[in-house]
């Protein structure tokens, strides 16, 4: 164990550089892993496509699960839950790391904290390379949270936890508790499937998903949903449809993945009184909502926005997929993987295809 396979990304449009680099010595704190399982997240296609601009170039994945190859000096014994932290074993870990003194982590937001280094966004250099998924060891910096998993959870799914499944645990945080309230999720991609899985093993009372596409609608109902609508023009309205649904239970909690003005716009005029609406998916340039002042103070409404998650929501995340990932098919929404060095067909595959997920194994088969 000397050197690590990375797939680099340099540019929209290019190729991605297949290269050989030396594995450096461990610096105060740090954890070298070997990383096993790589999910293609939306963010990384948007960057692979030029839709979105990220430092370059760079390792991208940040949905990675892997095994502790080495503790450098100082790097801690135990992680979030308080297991022991020990050579081989399998681990997911935050897509940040932070000073967690700064006053940003003391607020409990923490993924915008002072020295924030973000795995699969940061600037490879030549004395800094080993930052994403898309490679066959991670190096993890000091002070990143990490959460140590025993249960046999299929790669696949546990790839998921630490930017899809952990970012649905903040905004269900945000939103409140769910026992017996009406959610809906607008986005039924993995986001929101995720989402309508976590509300319902919330106890809500109802989950109802909002999407532009009836497959993915489908799907959702598979994931917990027990009632959908279809955002198509000339569709009946939301607010009707809920009131004919269930007159007497007001929505009260709705989570956007979809970051479609439009949509959020629709389902922030359906929220009744007193209720919230954490926004998630506009990660994207986007107009300015429209929004009525006076409906807002007069239903008490709540908007609230998202972006990553702290080291509760991974607890909340790893804890779910623990318990329930067999009671959900989260597999299903993960494509069949490639091997590393096949990172350019699984791009051109994620894109294309269109599925949930694309995995990537990214052990080399010529690795000890
Ligand atoms: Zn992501």
């Amino acid at each position: 164990m000397s050197t690590s396979r990375v797939a680099v990304f340099r540019e929209p449009g290019r190729p991605f550089d297949l290269e050989t680099v030396a594995l450096p010595p461990l610096k105060t704190g740090e954890i070298l892993v070997r990383n096993e399982y790589t999910t293609l997240c939306r963010s990384d296609l948007h960057t692979f496509l030029g839709k979105r601009t990220e430092k370059s170039p760079t390792i991208l994945g940040h949905e990675i699960v892997g095994r502790i190859a080495a503790i450098g000096p100082g790097a801690p014994r135990h992680d979030l839950r308080g297991a022991e932290l020990s050579i081989g074993h399998r681990i997911t870990w935050a897509i940040y790391a932070s000073n967690p003194d700064s006053p940003l982590s003391r607020l409990g937001i923490p993924q915008k904290g002072e020295g924030l280094f973000k795995y699969g966004h940061e600037r490879v250099t030549p004395d800094c390379h080993l930052h994403g998924g898309l490679s066959e060891y991670c190096l993890l910096r000091r002070h990143t949270p990490i959460v140590r998993v025993d249960v046999p959870v299929p790669l696949p799914v546990l790839s998921l936890v630490n930017c899809a499944v952990a970012t649905v645990a903040g905004a269900l945080r945000l939103a409140g508790g769910l026992s017996n309230r009406r959610v809906l999720v607008a986005g039924a991609g993995m986001l929101g499937l995720a989402a309508c899985a976590m509300a319902r093993v919330a106890g809500a009372q109802q989950v109802i998903a909002v999407d532009i596409d009836p497959d993915r609608l489908r799907t959702a109902l598979r994931f917990g949903a027990d009632a959908t609508w279809l955002a198509e023009p000339g569709a009946p309205a939301l607010r009707s449809f809920l009131e004919q649904d269930n007159p007497n239970e007001p929505l009260t909690v709705a989570l956007d993945f979809s970051g479609a003005p439009e949509t959020i716009e629709i389902v922030l005029g359906a929220l009744g009184i007193g209720g919230t609406l954490v926004l998630v998916g506009s990660t994207f340039p986007q107009r300015a909502l429209q929004i009525d002042a006076e409906r807002l103070v007069r239903h008490l409404l709540t908007v609230r926005g998202l972006h990553n998650y702290n080291e509760r929501d991974l607890i909340t995340a790893v804890d779910f997929i623990e318990r329930h990932h067999r009671q959900f098919p989260f597999e299903t929404l993960v494509c069949d993987p490639f091997a590393l060095d096949q990172v350019n067909e699984a791009f051109a595959y994620a894109v294309t295809s269109g599925v949930h997920r694309v995995g990537i194994r990214c052990e080399s088969p010529t690795t000890p």
